[in-house]
């Protein structure tokens, strides 16, 4: 199979599959979700994910219709039926299916997860960013559905030749990426905006904050701004699809190249960490989810 979906149990083609107009998130986006890669059929950072994921669905009030340990086993399952191991594995979790009400009813939540198959890359920049202000919500911390001004940073930067768009809040505060989160250097201290409702934690910004601490690299967390942003020694940008990019322009200015041995340790310790627990399918099998 190339790509596959799974919606309440049903599984088929990813292009092929149908979901009831009622769906709440048809209505109002109504649902979060969890998205990361998988290699050699080796689905990374599981745990962490599922965890997330089942944090985000208690934070808005939903219940899960399985346990994660359930939730992990299928898709360990399901990314079996793909023709390769280099894949795209995402799932969501939406409030159930009822007529259209702002208050919801009590009725069972749907699952869906998609499966694409995925080329991964392993390249560090440097990238382009843009800046925008940052006209989101206050419920960042919780991976919604709802991503309307995502979206249209993300567009926004692509048409301007960029990678990504950094959000600011009003007085320069730099909250994230519009699919990302991103950390600048200073004096070799990894700076990082805290992980409150402002910001996604991010799974991989998680891992470079271990990482650095691991290593005896100074880790800050704490809010910085714009002009922190455009002169710092390095900017980095993390997520579980693209690992680590390194920032070279940002608004059309130069920006970084202050501490390239730096950024060369940190990108190469995180990709080598992804390739190593991707490494061989066993690593699945010996964390004992029972499969296979
Ligand atoms: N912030 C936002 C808004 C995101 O959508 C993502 C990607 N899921 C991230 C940060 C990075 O999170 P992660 O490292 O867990 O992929």
């Amino acid at each position: 199979m190339r790509s596959l979906g799974y919606y309440n149990g049903e599984i088929g083609v990813l292009e092929e599959m149908r979901i009831p107009m009622n769906d709440r998130a048809c209505w109002f986006g109504d649902g979060v979700y969890d998205a990361h890669l998988c290699r050699n059929y080796n689905i990374y950072a599981l745990d962490e994910h599922i965890d997330r994921f089942y944090n985000s669905a208690a934070l808005i009030d939903i219940r899960m219709p399985m346990k994660k340990e359930s939730l992990k086993k299928l898709l360990m399952e399901l990314v079996r039926n793909l023709d390769t191991g280099d894949l795209f594995v995402y799932y969501q979790v939406t409030r159930g299916t009822a007529d259209r009400e702002h208050t919801y009813p009590d009725v069972p939540a749907n699952l869906w997860v998609t499966i694409r198959p995925t080329e991964l890359d392993y390249e560090i920049g440097p990238i382009k960013l843009i800046t925008m202000e940052d006209t989101r919500f206050y419920h960042c911390n919780i991976k919604t559905l709802n991503l309307l001004p995502s979206v249209i940073a993300a567009e926004k930067a692509k048409k301007e030749g960029c990678e990504e768009a950094v959000f600011y809040r009003p007085g320069g505060r730099i909250t994230e990426c519009s699919h990302s989160n991103i950390h600048i250097i200073k004096h070799q201290t990894l700076i990082t905006a805290p992980a409150d409702n402002l910001i996604l934690p991010g799974i991989t910004r998680s891992h470079l904050i271990n990482l650095c601490l691991k290593n005896g690299i100074a880790v800050s967390e704490v809010p910085y701004t714009l002009d922190e942003l455009y002169s710092a020694d390095e900017v980095i940008v993390t997520s579980s699809s693209n690992i680590f990019r390194v920032v070279g322009e940002i608004d059309g200015m130069p920006v970084g190249g202050k501490a390239p041995e730096l950024i060369s340790f940190l990108a190469h310790k995180m990709i080598d960490e992804f390739i190593q627990s991707t490494d061989r399918k066993s690593d699945i099998y010996r964390s004992g989810y029972g499969y296979d």
